[in-house]
């Protein structure tokens, strides 16, 4: 058996520079509090009080309870067939916990390095760590059975939505779906083999991961990516990174290993999101406040109308889930050498943010580029592939506007 106090003494060769994934996150502002205030009086939400929830529910109508059922088992091919392998994924069984500590070092800072080296390894584009508030955990799932706050440290780990798609469409149509379970598809596979490693070095730990058809979660992600300084809460209501605006999906895998965690990023966002309503005026549903931040379950944030957000994707006629803010982020241009220098002169000179919002507005990133559509137009109806109208319009409900 391997010594612990070999790997001990080789423990500076273990935390190289070279395993910091393809962003350079470390070279960010750390604060110690997310940009945002965040109260001591934030409640732990029941799940079916989540906007899937309240839409699978009825809440929001019959029509969307309709839409919310119908997506259920995929309305366009390409989306059913990567459900089927995220489904798939999400039946593992958790091994057992390994009865012996692996012989490798214990502390903090050198099992943190390496979950994250692991990370990269894995093809993830971002990884980082945060303490779970007792408040990111959701009081009761899907059944209405009560959550125990199980686990004290997060692995964050960040994929990055597929950008070609997202250029060549026009946001709402039908790549929607396949963009997003592209990244949960990955996602599934590294927080599971992670949670699987962290178990045979002898520690707990449980992967949370997927679209809302898959119920792995039993915490909020938004709190955990604002707590390991993945990104800032947006305009869009959803958390924003640097490299890649809103263009990523996240998992976690939760653990009782012992952890060093990250801190929240500070990059100016608050500021620019301010100014900035490009997203409020792409989104077709108009569910993005054009107006300033509210208090929210205490936390400071711009609130997104999550029925009206619910209701255009649950009753789109052309297409799946929406990606519009997304799509017209000018933060989630390319990490190109152009881009970059903008992106640093936007993060230390907030006086240029009128003039980089400008010039996003007029460069523009809404439109979408036919000439690059790869994918074809067509739903499931009836069990049936029907051939359904390209890009174009909004969703053909003018009800949710
Ligand atoms: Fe913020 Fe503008 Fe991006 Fe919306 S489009 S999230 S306002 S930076």
């Amino acid at each position: 058996m391997i010594d612990r106090m070999e790997y001990s003494v080789e423990a500076g060769s273990l935390r190289g520079k070279k395993r910091h994934g393809p962003f350079p996150m470390q070279t960010l502002r750390h604060v110690e509090k997310p940009t945002n205030l965040i109260t001591d009086g934030v409640q732990r939400i029941d799940m079916r009080n989540t906007a899937y929830g309240l839409a699978a529910r009825g809440e929001y109508g019959s029509a969307i309870q309709r839409g919310v059922q119908k997506s259920l088992p995929g309305k366009y091919p390409l989306s059913a067939a990567q459900k089927d392998i995220i489904e798939h994924i999400a039946l593992m069984e958790a091994n057992p916990v390994a009865t012996q500590k692996a012989p490798i070092p214990q502390d903090p800072e050198s099992l943190s390095h390496h979950i994250k080296s692991v990370g990269y390894f894995l093809k993830a584009d971002v990884m980082r760590i945060c303490k779970v508030p007792a408040s990111a955990y959701y009081s009761h799932d899907k059944q209405g059975n009560p959550i125990d706050v199980r686990f004290e440290n997060a692995v964050v780990i960040v994929m990055r939505k597929e950008s070609n798609a997202i250029q060549a469409s026009n946001g709402h149509d039908w790549m929607g779906d396949p963009i997003s379970f592209q990244a949960y598809q990955h996602l599934g596979m590294v927080a599971e083999t992670i949670a699987n490693y962290i178990r045979r070095l002898g520690w707990d730990a449980s992967a949370q991961y997927g679209p809302s058809f898959v119920n792995r979660y039993t915490v909020l992600l938004p709190p955990l990516l604002l707590a390991a300084g993945i990104g800032e809460v947006s305009r869009a209501g959803i958390i924003l990174n640097p490299f890649l605006g809103l263009a990523f999906k996240a998992a976690v895998v939760l653990t009782d290993m012992p952890l060093a965690p990250d801190k929240p990023i500070d990059f100016g966002l608050q500021k620019f999101c301010q100014n900035c309503k490009i997203c409020a005026e792409a989104c077709p549903s108009k569910a993005i406040p054009t107006g300033g931040k509210v208090m929210y379950n205490g936390y400071e944030t711009w609130k997104l109308n999550t029925q009206r957000c619910a209701s255009f994707n649950f009753t789109n006629k052309k297409g799946t889930m929406c990606n519009a803010c997304v799509k017209s982020c000018p933060w989630g241009n390319p990490t190109t050498w152009p881009h970059n220098l903008v992106r640093n002169v936007v993060m230390n000179a907030p006086l240029m943010h009128p003039v980089a919002i400008q010039a996003a507005r007029l460069l523009g990133t809404t439109a979408p580029i036919p000439e690059e559509k790869w994918w074809f137009d067509m739903e499931y109806v009836d069990d049936i592939i029907q051939s359904r109208e390209p890009i174009g319009g909004t969703n053909g409900n003018e009800e949710t506007r």
